[in-house]
């Protein structure tokens, strides 16, 4: 199975209906640090932030330069993704964003919080996909952003 981003997302497509968490932001405090992306996925992000509008463009640089620590009570303090936009909740790269965002919620290790997706996918068919995505390199979104930076290398539509 090849795994560039689209024959990917398209699998997952055919896999789980990826439309009931559009717009619903109950897991976003599930959105960590560290969170991984394979070579692909991230080139993918980086295309998807260089094809957008100049306004677009500002809005996601703000949401980059936003502060991502968050506080959970009793002492503990966690990082959030550097793409969660703290005033919405949102995801700046939903329709980019990797495989196991993709998979929050629809797989039986990784429950909806909110019980909105009572059919998980077929456990063999996630297990099918994760077992060929562990063979890819992936690195966390800081880590890509040592190898290729987001917003450098790439054609800016502003420009
Ligand atoms: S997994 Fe559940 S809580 Fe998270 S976005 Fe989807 S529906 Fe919402
Ligand atoms: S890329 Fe988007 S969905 Fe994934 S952890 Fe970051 S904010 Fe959440």
């Amino acid at each position: 199975m090849s795994l560039d981003h689209r024959s990917l997302a398209t699998r997952l497509n055919g896999l789980i209906w990826l439309e009931v968490c559009n717009g619903c932001t109950q897991c976003s405090l599930r959105c960590a640090a560290g969170t991984q992306a394979s070579r692909a996925e991230w080139e993918a992000i980086r295309r998807y932030v260089a094809q957008l509008s100049a306004s677009e463009r500002e809005a996601f640089e703000q949401t980059l330069k936003q502060s991502k620590q968050q506080s959970l009570g009793d002492g503990i303090e966690v990082t959030l993704c550097r793409f969660l936009d703290r005033k919405t909740n949102l995801c700046t790269i939903y329709p980019v964003r990797p495989l196991v965002c993709r998979l929050m919620g629809h797989v039986e290790w990784l429950p909806c919080p909110i019980h909105k997706i009572e059919h998980p996918m077929p456990r063999a068919a996630a297990l099918e996909i994760l077992e060929v995505y562990a063979q890819t390199e992936r690195h966390s979104f800081e880590e890509w952003e040592q190898i290729a930076p987001l917003l450098d290398g790439v054609a800016d539509s502003r420009t």
